[in-house]
């Protein structure tokens, strides 16, 4: 769990609440849902930015540490890609500093230049040699992205987590970082969390999807079973306004989520269209259990009414 001091007179929000994680080595997991439902907060409580206020993460099947040197050897294999690269990256230094950056700070000084340079080609910046000279306004967007994707490669992790890698780009590059991400996961068989609101992304580059609403993970399984046979009422929405969809529409009513104001029983229920349609009482009173889904099981959705 994750939650967040008061507002002033508020109850504490609680970003993250009750979530059952896991991404294996060598798949994509997409966790989606809208912005604000906690998914930002996951992936940085997944990479030790945030402490959970209950609960742990693992990594590797250990317990993550919370001093510096746990932290630190923790980060060795799991890196953050954040959104956007130019806040990302100091413009007066250069692509080469940049991603020596990782390997310095963790005294993996032996043979630097060869690393770094292993690192920019496999993230796609070839040859190596031309852009580690290079400064950031220098470079596009997606050679931007690129660099950090480098600098997280220049660790040799075995998880990447990466918070909206394409949303800050031109839609003509976000392909191709989706088409690098997965080549890392077939050449390194790194493992990687995606976190997006799109919805199109995840099943461009996703083995599994957790949908994430106000907190939790309402539904999880295989990108085939989450986005074309959703289950959840929450799920079932989201697909339906993408423009493609064959179903009718669902547009949510009501107030948005608001992780102050938790709303009792299930948390989509001020929301959600099968409530309505059923007037459950035990979609209002009843809590829902949290998703602990296998991986290698079938796809769950957290609701009374659907199994
Ligand atoms: Fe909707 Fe009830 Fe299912 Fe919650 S438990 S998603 S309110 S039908
Ligand atoms: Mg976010």
């Amino acid at each position: 769990m994750v939650t967040y001091p008061p507002r002033r007179g508020a109850a504490p929000a609680r970003a993250v609440d009750g979530v059952n994680l896991q991404v294996r080595q060598g798949e994509i997991v997409a966790l989606v849902g809208e912005s604000g439902c906690g998914k930002s907060t996951l992936a940085r409580a997944l990479v030790g930015l945030v402490k959970p206020t209950g609960g742990q993460v693992l990594g590797g099947g250990e317990p993550l540490g919370y001093s510096a040197a746990a932290l630190k050897a923790y980060r060795r294999h799991t890196q953050l890609v954040l959104q956007d690269p130019g806040g990302a990256l100091n413009p007066r230094q250069n692509v080469f500093d940049a991603v020596a950056e990782g390997p310095r700070l963790h005294g993996l000084t032996d043979r630097l230049g060869e690393r770094v340079h292993a690192a920019l080609a496999r993230a796609g910046l070839r040859p190596p040699e031309e852009f580690a000279g290079r400064f950031p306004h220098e470079m596009s967007g997606g050679q931007q992205q690129r660099v950090v994707i480098a600098g997280a490669l220049a660790l040799e992790p075995s998880v990447i987590v990466a918070d909206e890698p394409v949303a800050s780009l031109d839609a003509s590059v976000r392909g191709e970082i989706l088409k690098l991400i997965l080549e890392l996961r077939d050449s390194l068989g790194l493992s990687a969390l995606v976190v997006s609101h799109d919805l199109g992304l995840a099943w461009n580059i996703a083995d599994r999807v957790a949908v994430m609403y106000l907190g939790r993970i309402v539904e999880t399984g295989t990108v085939e079973e989450v986005l074309l046979r959703p289950k959840h009422p929450y799920t079932r929405a989201l697909l339906s306004v993408l423009p493609d969809s064959d179903e009718r529409p669902v547009l949510l009513t009501g107030e948005p989520p608001d992780p102050a104001a938790v709303p009792g029983g299930c948390r989509f229920h001020p929301r959600c269209p099968l409530r309505a349609a059923e007037q459950d009482t035990l979609c209002d009173s009843r809590d829902l259990p949290v998703l602990t889904g296998d991986p290698s099981g079938s796809s769950l959705a957290a609701c009374h009414l659907v199994h």
